[in-house]
């Protein structure tokens, strides 16, 4: 009987397991922040957003494509290149916002509905 040396990866994270929500590509990191907004009878609603960096769909972006190119070349952080990592994920934290309500393609959708289009 011979051993066969095997390669054995480490599971995936939970928060890599999903599909980029755009395109189902790979997700590499989410970004949680609070959000919340105030609703037309004046209740304020809090809570949290997540703001999914895909392999794909955020690799042109001057914010999000460097941390992109650093998972490709990289893979992993290690204690060579942890500090580049955290500078990128820095400037994407302090550049993140929640993705805003389109309002006419909310309406477009809820017009389709009602036509039974959807
Ligand atoms: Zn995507």
């Amino acid at each position: 009987m011979t051993a066969v040396p095997t390669r054995h990866r480490a599971r995936r994270p939970l928060w890599t397991q999903h599909a980029c929500p755009r395109c189902a590509g790979d997700v590499l990191a989410v970004l949680r922040l609070p959000h919340g907004w105030r609703t037309e009878q004046g209740t304020e609603v809090t809570g949290f957003t997540e703001i999914v960096l895909c392999a794909r769909c955020d690799l042109d972006d001057p914010i999000t494509g460097p941390i992109v190119t650093f998972f490709a070349v990289h893979e992993i952080a290690t204690d060579r290149t942890v500090d580049v990592l955290a500078r990128l994920i820095r400037r994407w934290i302090e550049n993140a916002r929640p993705a805003r309500l389109d309002q006419a393609a909310l309406d477009a959708e809820i017009d389709a509905w009602y036509r039974g289009d959807l």
